[in-house]
């Protein structure tokens, strides 16, 4: 073969694979800065931002700095008009009206992450601590929540009525809790049970005090001393907790990986890593042609149900009020059939310890870009919305022309697991919709990685989104 023939090959090879450079190599080193200035940017809210409720007051605080007006309060609606809805705290719709009011473009993401959650009646002490019993929320493996210091948020209702927020283990100086493991040369039995098994849903017990009341007439004497602290610190006593929601995330603040600092580690960045890009991607819209709206939804990792979740009516009441106020003659379920949505959800990484688990062609890798998935789920394509190929043809048509890195792939191999999101929720209504995040390594742990360079390309896809 001719050295002439071989470059007309190379060429041709060129144009005919299919292959997806590191994005890093992509941007190149000039926009290196502006990525790792972003990176601090989310840093700073995912260490800030560790339950769905503090997701909502951050956001909520950053669209009324912009101008945005609680929805409730509106009398009227006009193109440019920017409003909001926060729904009981946990979930959230934000609109900017417009050229075209009767279509939307929708970003939708969840703020809620895997976490632990107090049982209703949750205090008693043992072994001279005390500790709270709690009730695991969303898929983990449990044996990561063991020897990880843990932090508190939440709220609880005093018996007259009082709201008390509470917030202990998120500065350097505040105290943290934790769940003991055993210990190594005691855990022969343990170290023979299945993985899910060494520790079980029961054994999530939370040390959160140990000094006992120096009193003969009290029984539990620690336990006393916890319950007097809540007590003085915020009037609580015992049976609040029953109208209280308190939950324990990983107290670890967020940080950089690698000698080149491009990984970012911290817990619950699924799904918080598409709340913050699309929160900033929202913030910068202007005079949009569509409806711009954004979606922060609840319970998705228990399966989007309940009020605040996906499955709700959210986004159709929403839109039924702005139509309302527009004085617009038109129903919302056609406004949300006509309009198009991304659901803006991470997948999982390329593993490269565990890449049995993934078809290499089919995955999607740490600092390729931003993942657009055609569907997610599991098995034989259950529990998702495959999207059509006309509307991956549109998102391929935006990314390539705001020259975004992207990539695709699947979360798994087949059969071997899955995942679902709020994608089919929102495409229920005839909306077009697909899955578009970063990836993932370590996802549902309680320190998960993305790429700075992959959070970066969310951030500049939803904003290309937005303003078509
Ligand atoms: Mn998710
Ligand atoms: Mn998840």
């Amino acid at each position: 073969m001719t050295q002439e023939k071989k470059s007309i090959n190379k060429k041709l090879e060129e144009k005919l694979f299919y292959k997806k450079e590191s994005s890093w190599t992509e941007y190149g080193p000039k926009n290196q800065k502006k990525i790792f200035d972003f990176a601090e940017k989310y840093k700073d809210f995912l260490g800030q931002c560790k339950t769905e409720r503090l997701c909502i007051n951050y956001a909520v605080s950053a669209l009324e700095k912009k101008g945005f007006k609680e929805i409730e309060k509106c009398k009227s609606l006009k193109k440019g008009s920017k409003v909001y809805k926060d729904i009981k705290g946990k979930s959230l719709v934000a609109a900017i009206i417009g050229g075209t009011a009767e279509k939307i473009s929708l970003v939708g993401s969840h703020v809620d992450s895997p976490r632990l959650d107090l049982k209703p009646n949750p205090l008693y002490q043992n072994a001279e601590v005390s500790l709270f019993q709690s009730h695991y929320y969303g898929g983990i493996k449990k044996f990561h929540w063991v020897n990880t210091p843990l932090e508190l948020h939440g709220v609880a209702f005093t018996k007259d009525n009082k709201e008390v927020d509470i917030h202990l283990g998120g500065k350097p100086e505040d105290p943290k809790f934790i769940i003991p493991d055993l210990l190594p040369h005691l855990a022969k039995d343990q170290m023979k049970k299945e993985a899910a098994k060494i520790i079980e849903g029961e054994d999530l017990n939370i040390i959160c005090g140990h000094i006992p009341v120096n009193d003969p007439d009290i029984k539990d004497k620690v336990k006393f001393n916890v319950l007097k602290y809540l007590n003085d610190e915020y009037g609580l006593i015992e049976e609040d907790f029953i109208c209280a929601e308190l939950e324990f995330v990983p107290a670890q603040q967020p940080v950089d990986i690698g000698f080149d600092r491009a990984i970012i580690a911290g817990y619950g960045q699924d799904d918080r890593v598409c709340a913050f890009t699309s929160l900033m991607a929202f913030l910068e819209v202007q005079n949009p042609v569509n409806t711009a709206v954004l979606y922060f939804s609840d319970k998705e990792e228990t399966g989007s149900n309940g009020d605040t979740g996906a499955e709700s009516f959210a986004l159709l009441n929403f839109t039924e009020e702005i139509l309302k106020l527009m004085e617009m003659d038109i129903s919302p379920f056609r406004v949300l059939e006509k309009s198009r949505a991304l659901s803006a959800d991470v997948t999982g990484a390329m593993d490269p310890t565990f890449s049995s688990v993934n078809d290499p062609q089919n995955v999607s890798f740490l600092g390729k870009g931003v993942s657009i998935e055609k569907y997610g789920g599991g098995g034989g394509k259950y529990s998702t919305n495959d999207a059509h190929a006309e509307y991956m043809q549109f998102i391929r048509s935006l990314v390539m022309n705001h020259s975004i890195p992207w990539q695709t792939g699947e979360n798994g191999k087949i059969d071997v697991g899955g995942g679902g999101t709020i994608a089919m929720l929102m495409s229920r209504y005839g909306m077009d919709c697909l899955d578009a995040g970063p990836c993932v390594l370590a996802m549902h742990s309680d320190c998960e990685l993305t790429s700075k360079a992959d959070v970066y390309s969310a951030f500049e896809l939803y904003r290309a989104f937005f303003h078509n």
